[in-house]
């Protein structure tokens, strides 16, 4: 017998657990991960070989531990697409939004304490929360995926939750959270104790609606998150931020390591902003061949969740595993999420997305 996990002296609560382990299989079509298919612009990425040449320079050096250049140009975006006015002091970056997450977590959550998402939903929501000693509460949603207020409202009231997590567009179903729901949440969570309300508008670029930052106006215990893996094509950056009340930012740098976000990260991300206009452009496009995805999903006799992000989730089927096994032999890489009955496709190029078609109509023939 090979020594293994089992044999270490691991903390309880991660024993038997399995990693997050989206597969990464090296098939022709790849939609499986809600990444941008198209790669960053030439003039792009020569403007990133400049800029962490500069950073490269210094690299002797620690790098700005305060990330004070960037998460001002982060904030100018927030507010030119927003409307709402982001400054500095109102913006948080991290590695990726799963490094904000945690360190949300690491700050208001913690061991005694607990967190709720609605779901299904993000799952690292739940697993980050373990990771952290957090304790997580699976809260309701309807068949449809919606949120059912009144039964999310009964299970803040019940469990007291010291953080709620309210995915806006919602992964893996692409489902967007009304605003007042989330108004709804906020006051529901706050009657309950004071606690912290994080909105991940991951995939907010991609929605047909607006972006809830304005509700972080006189709401002091609510953060929005956000990140470049989505919309920004960078998920190779890893970047993710946050905006909410000054005194948020203040509170996470207690827990964050000194230095976490690299001179070289904070170049590439710097540059890619420079390029935001270029790169949003692709978010149109992306929107359009999702709106084709569901029609034409709809059209070979699929089920599909209204979307309002970069992915579609379609079914519905008896034996999901069997369908995402049966589209990967014909070369192209979903996701089955473990919602039973439903996969998860990402809008690819139009080529990508023709290839998946083909697949699921090839599929759904043989059913027949
Ligand atoms: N939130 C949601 C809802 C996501 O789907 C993802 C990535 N799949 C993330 C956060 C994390 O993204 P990243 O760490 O790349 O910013």
């Amino acid at each position: 017998m090979s020594f293994g996990i089992d044999d270490l002296p691991v903390r309880d609560e991660l024993r038997g657990k399995s990693p997050y382990g989206a597969p990464q299989l090296d098939v022709p079509v790849r939609l499986n991960t809600n990444e941008n298919p198209y790669p960053l612009p030439e003039p792009l990425v020569e403007r990133i070989a400049e800029r962490v040449r500069e950073a490269a320079r210094n690299l002797n050096r620690y790098p700005d531990r305060d990330a004070v250049e960037l998460r001002t140009r982060l904030a100018q975006y927030l507010t030119d697409t927003s409307g709402h006015a982001v400054g500095l002091a109102n913006v948080w970056a991290a590695n990726g939004s799963n490094e904000v997450i945690q360190q949300l977590l690491q700050t208001f959550g913690g061991p005694g304490r607990t967190a709720i998402g609605f779901e299904p939903s993000y799952s690292m929501h739940g697993l980050i929360a373990r990771g952290t000693g957090t304790g997580w509460i699976s809260g309701p949603r309807r068949e449809d995926f919606t949120i059912d207020l009144a039964a999310a409202e009964r299970a803040i009231a019940e469990h007291r939750p010291d953080v709620v997590f309210i995915t806006t567009p919602n992964n893996p179903t692409g489902t967007a959270v009304p605003a007042e729901t989330v108004l709804a949440l906020y006051e529901a969570a706050q009657r309950a104790k004071p606690s912290m309300v994080v909105v991940d508008e991951a995939y907010i670029e991609f929605s047909h609606g607006e972006s809830l930052l304005p509700l972080l106006e006189g709401r002091p215990n609510l953060v929005v998150s956000r990140t470049m893996s989505k919309a920004f094509g960078a998920a190779g950056l890893r970047l993710g931020y946050l905006a909410a009340h000054p005194a948020v930012v203040d509170a996470v740098q207690l827990v964050r390591l000194p230095y976490h976000l690299s001179a070289v990260t904070q170049a590439t991300a710097l540059a890619a902003l420079e390029h935001t206009d270029t790169l949003l452009k692709y978010v149109e496009q992306l929107k359009s061949e999702r709106d084709r995805l569901v029609r034409e999903l709809l059209a070979i006799g699929y089920e599909v969740t209204a979307s309002d992000a970069n992915f579609v989730q379609f079914g519905r089927f008896e034996d999901a595993h069997t369908v995402w096994r049966q589209i990967l032999d014909r070369g192209v890489l979903v996701r089955d999420n473990g919602v039973p009955g439903w996969l998860r496709v990402t809008a690819g190029t139009p080529e990508e997305n023709d290839a998946f078609l083909d697949a699921v109509r090839d599929v759904k023939k043989e059913q027949r």
